[in-house]
């Protein structure tokens, strides 16, 4: 039986919509994929930030694993905020154990308003564990100068960073350039697991509704590779998705408010 695509996230909970799991699941519903999703932490948030948080019992993510795994046929995951090292270690063991797809690991590790969604002593279990499953690795500038433990300033930063990243085990790397925020064009810098490599330019759009873009980035990713679309193509429409995102963008909320997911 040709089954409906059906993608994971694994990821926090936003309750204010715009990030996190919410933007997964509309993102992944809108590429027309059918979104599963295992819940890690549960966030109390709006648009002006993050003003509780509780990461859920070990067990509880273990039983969601396993309820997916008698039910569902998952052909790719992704991963979000991930709050902690032993919740970070949980997600690998179970991605370990199950067969599902390429795995989109974006390395969430604090906040546009500033709240962190990471421990930092979840860096190590982070890169050790998780990192060496990843078919793409999508960092924004700051996670992937923590995990390279790199400044990164120069085109040739991003190259050498992105190479440092493979070498810890991802396969695929995209670095996102957009916190460069004093340069006219938004770069995204990608290096292929065959040592290829190419840079997704486009003109940077100056608003402050960009809450839960690297997750819709992300999460568009997930739909198109569940859907079997080849990994260049995947990334290029998740690019075009993501700016035409937020260069149309709704209000809702008094702070930074969220990517339009209907763009
Ligand atoms: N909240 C949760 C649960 C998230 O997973 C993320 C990002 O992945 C955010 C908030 C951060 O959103 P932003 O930095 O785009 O505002």
């Amino acid at each position: 039986m040709n089954e409906f695509p059906q993608a994971l996230t694994i990821a926090g909970s936003d309750s204010g919509g715009g990030a996190g799991m919410q933007a997964d699941i509309k993102t992944i519903q809108e590429r027309h994929v059918f979104a599963t999703n295992v819940v890690v932490a549960i966030t109390a948030q709006n648009t002006l930030g993050v003003q509780a948080s509780l990461p859920l019992p070990l067990s509880l993510i273990n039983q969601q694993f396993a309820s997916l795994a008698t039910d569902f046929k998952i052909r790719a995951c992704k991963t979000g905020m991930l709050a902690d090292a032993e919740h970070v270690a949980t997600v690998a063991e179970n991605l370990r154990h199950y067969d599902w797809g390429p795995l989109t690991l974006d390395p969430v590790m604090i906040a546009k308003g500033g709240a962190q969604l990471l421990a930092d002593d979840a860096i190590d279990t982070l890169r050790t564990e998780l990192l060496p499953l990843a078919t793409v690795l999508i960092p924004n500038l700051p996670e992937t100068e923590v995990l390279t433990s790199s400044r990164i300033k120069t085109t040739a930063d991003f190259k050498q960073a992105a190479h440092q990243l493979q070498q810890m085990g991802a396969k695929n790397i995209i670095i996102k350039g957009g916190h460069l925020d004093y340069q006219s064009q938004a770069a995204d810098y990608v290096l292929y697991a065959d040592g290829q490599d190419e840079w997704l330019t486009t003109p940077r759009i100056a608003t402050k509704r960009t809450h839960g873009t690297g997750d819709t980035f992300s999460a568009c990713l997930t739909a198109e590779l569940a859907k079997g679309t080849p990994l260049k193509a995947a990334i290029h429409i998740s690019k075009a998705f993501i700016q035409a995102a937020i260069a149309n963008p709704i209000t809702v909320g008094h702070g930074h408010g969220p990517t339009n997911h209907w763009a």
